[in-house]
């Protein structure tokens, strides 16, 4: 039974349920808008408003990005679930929709049942860098460097559930060191220390990463792919600088909540789809370290079927680890 079907059976009859099918057929009157549950300015933020300029000209409406950062990417996915299921509410959020559901065991909304999937959008590799006077050349001797001084030494991430947050503790667990960290309200802010050198090392998105690395604002040791990453290509992987089966990528997936009609929902993802095709956001895109799913990732079932296989994927490793947000 599709959503729509399951929306409109309340009404039990076709006096109510057609002027849903009339508002799915005028979709969208009005602007739309994406929460993004991260700060301004990161990775999340980079990716949610490159397609929002791409589905503005597919719909013929403005699609706003709006902030709302906190609780490891947590409160913007709340946002989503309780907002109206009509279409004008969605969220771009990443590889935390997959391992949120296990980390958080209290929550104010259904991390899993709340939304409904529109598509992937995209896959980014991230990189481990540091402040730009860390004393450490190479990965190795970041390795070293960490071992030694492992008490003055701290990683800054966007809290429980973020991307940076699970490569830190893959970091972490890789060198059995554990290091403080320093949560802030997504890897923007996060930059911003590192460049300031107030925090030491962070392991983010290369959407956050790339300009700072090219223009010498920070160090790199590695990228977190089994292949190099075109756009910084004198980076080795992680398993040739030292660190093998280290390997991280984000997923980002644009998401309404549940109950949204299933007419808007795939007007929604074509619109998505044209947005990840227009060649100024494969280019940026590219320049970013990154390039478009394919179109048939671009989804509403797609875009499912590898979100569950992902909450399944995740769900064992963050019981063995023992790590909860409560
Ligand atoms: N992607 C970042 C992370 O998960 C958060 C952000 O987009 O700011 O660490």
């Amino acid at each position: 039974m599709s959503h729509f079907t399951r929306r409109a059976l309340p009404a039990l009859g076709l006096g109510l349920a057609a002027p849903a099918i009339a508002s799915a057929q005028s979709f969208p009157t009005r602007n739309i808008s994406i929460v993004v549950p991260f700060a301004a300015g990161g990775p999340t933020d980079t990716v949610a408003r490159l397609i929002a300029q791409g589905m503005t000209a597919n719909l013929g409406q403005n699609v706003i990005v709006e902030n709302v950062a906190g609780a490891g990417g947590s409160l913007g996915a709340q946002r989503t679930a309780q907002a109206r299921p009509d279409g004008y509410s969605l969220l771009v959020h990443h590889i935390g929709m997959s391992t949120i559901p296990t980390l958080y065991r209290r929550l104010a909304y259904d991390p899993v049942n709340g939304f409904e999937t529109i598509g992937l959008i995209t896959e980014v590799p991230m990189t481990i860098v540091a402040r730009r006077d860390f004393p450490a050349n190479n990965l190795q001797e970041l390795i070293e460097v960490v071992r030694r001084d492992r008490e003055r030494i701290n990683l800054a991430n966007a809290g429980i559930g973020a991307a940076s947050h699970l490569c830190g503790l893959l970091f972490q667990s890789a060198l059995n060191v554990p290091l403080t960290t320093v949560p802030y309200r997504g890897t923007a802010p996060a930059m911003a220390d590192l460049m300031g050198g107030r925090v030491d090392i962070l392991c983010d998105q290369t959407t956050n990463t790339t300009q700072q690395i090219a223009s010498n604002q920070i160090r790199a040791y590695a990228v977190t792919t089994r292949e190099r990453v075109a756009s910084l290509s004198d980076l080795p992987t992680a398993a040739e600088a030292g660190l093998p089966n280290f390997e991280v990528s984000v997923w980002h997936g644009l998401y309404a909540p549940r109950g949204t009609p299933a007419p808007v929902v795939e007007r929604l993802s074509q619109a998505l789809q044209a947005a990840l095709r227009e060649p100024s956001l494969v280019e940026r895109f590219a320049a970013l370290g990154t390039a478009p799913v394919a179109q048939a990732r671009a989804t509403p079932a797609a875009h499912r079927e590898f979100w569950q296989a992902d909450i399944a994927r995740w769900r064992p490793v963050i019981q063995a680890a023992g790590q909860f947000a409560d």
